[in-house]
């Protein structure tokens, strides 16, 4: 499979992604198919919750 497979956002049929993101049957707009599994935002968010928990209870220990 091509990586460069994209998913149009109104028709739903599939097309070659191009300069324009345009979907060749309607004019609408390509998108990804697939959502990558974990965004950086996500991961970003995971470390940070984590490293706060870390400082937390480094912090309620000393009480
Ligand atoms: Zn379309």
């Amino acid at each position: 499979m091509t990586k460069y497979l994209k998913k149009c956002e109104d028709c739903g049929k599939y097309g070659l992604k191009n300069k324009n993101s345009m979907c060749i049957h309607c004019g609408g707009t390509l998108i990804n198919p697939k959502p990558p599994k974990f965004s950086p935002v996500d991961k970003y968010q995971k470390y940070r919750i984590s490293y706060f928990k870390k400082e937390f209870d480094e912090k309620f220990e000393r009480k």
